[in-house]
């Protein structure tokens, strides 16, 4: 089997996917086109040449204007359904959405459209695809606590549909003990807790996101390895990071994937997986992901057997849901 069939034969879970970061220009511009939105770019083709990003903001400003073209509950439910099939296409088995209710409240977009969309989505891939997943609300850590808590209130009445909370959008000047209150009264009302640290803040944001908002996993936390006593820690208590490779080199964390230290990580025994966050904007999907990073990190099959493993068990699903995906890769062989 050659890598790239191997790659996608590897049953994966999916932990780090921003839904909103999945829009290709092509549907942005067929949705802004169906809801009578003007976007700033002239075609297709210019949005994808301005996807030249310096850092995480320059990305964000980007994101935050194409999320323009989605206005309707069928919107949010094509957007989905597109990742989804790409999703299968790549071994997925299982993933967990995050979504960003602020990025969509603030231009009066219903909490419930987007809730609604994506949620229809999620039953359609169970049934279409067979894949399971969860969503994940995402908080804007550029925006206040209270802006938060506000948006918690919107969410309270659905918490039957949302499996946990995350911390997302720009990172420097925005540490996670910002948010300390807020993911307090997320943990009392039974939500699982991540966030994003330690991708362009510091190592000690990762150790705040710890301590401070006690999440279960770390999105990136590739800085993490800045700081030995704190690797120490991770892998101790085994916290996963969902690493996104090809998001990395985009926004400049590394300067081409041959640099990046997830092997690093990986071999002092920290529990690391392979996503995507923004696919249509980082130039690849979950696959793609594992394929470039094998290639320029020369990992073994072993290795990516490991990470996918990981994968599934960092997933917040039961030992039920598990059990099957695990036997599957057990009896993948390693060559
Ligand atoms: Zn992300």
């Amino acid at each position: 089997m050659d890598l790239e069939s191997y790659v996608r034969a590897l049953p994966k879970a999916e932990l780090h996917l921003h839904i909103e970061g999945s829009l290709e220009p092509e549907l942005m511009f067929a949705l802004a086109q169906r809801n009578h939105v003007a976007l700033p770019w002239r075609s297709v083709e210019a949005t994808r040449a301005a996807y030249d990003f310096s850092n995480l903001q320059s990305f964000l400003d980007l994101y935050y204007a194409g999320a323009a073209a989605l206005i309707h509950e069928q919107d949010f439910y094509d957007l989905a359904m597109a990742y989804f099939a790409r999703a299968r296409a790549d071994g997925v088995v299982h993933a967990e959405l995050f979504f960003d209710p602020q990025t969509h409240t603030a231009r009066g977009i219903a909490f419930d459209t987007v809730l609604d969309g994506l949620e229809r989505a999620c039953d359609e891939a169970r049934v279409q695809y067979g894949i399971s997943s969860r969503l994940i609300l995402c908080f804007l850590r550029h925006l206040s606590e209270d802006d938060g808590f506000a948006t918690l209130d919107q969410a309270v009445p659905h918490l039957n549909r949302i499996h946990g909370v995350g911390l997302d959008s720009s990172e420097n000047g925005h540490p996670p003990s910002k948010f300390a209150r807020l993911f307090g009264r997320c943990r009392e009302l039974g939500l699982h807790v991540v966030a994003h640290a330690g991708e362009e803040g510091p190592p000690a944001y990762i150790v705040e996101a710890l301590d401070l908002l006690k999440v279960e996993r770390i999105d990136h936390g590739v800085r993490a390895a800045e700081d030995p006593a704190l690797v120490e820690r991770l892998v101790r208590e085994q916290i996963p990071l969902t690493v996104c490779p090809l998001s990395n080199v985009k926004l400049c964390v590394f300067r081409t994937l041959g640099e990046h230290n997830l092997k690093q990580l990986l071999d002092a025994g920290l529990k690391v997986t392979i996503n995507s966050d923004d696919p249509a904007y980082f130039g690849g999907y979950i696959g793609q992901n594992f394929l470039a990073t094998a290639e320029a990190l020369k990992l073994s099959r072993a290795e990516l057997k490991r990470i996918a493993r990981n994968s599934l068990e960092a997933s917040f699903v039961t030992e039920v849901e598990r059990a099957p995906w695990l036997a599957r890769l057990d009896a993948l062989p390693e060559n």
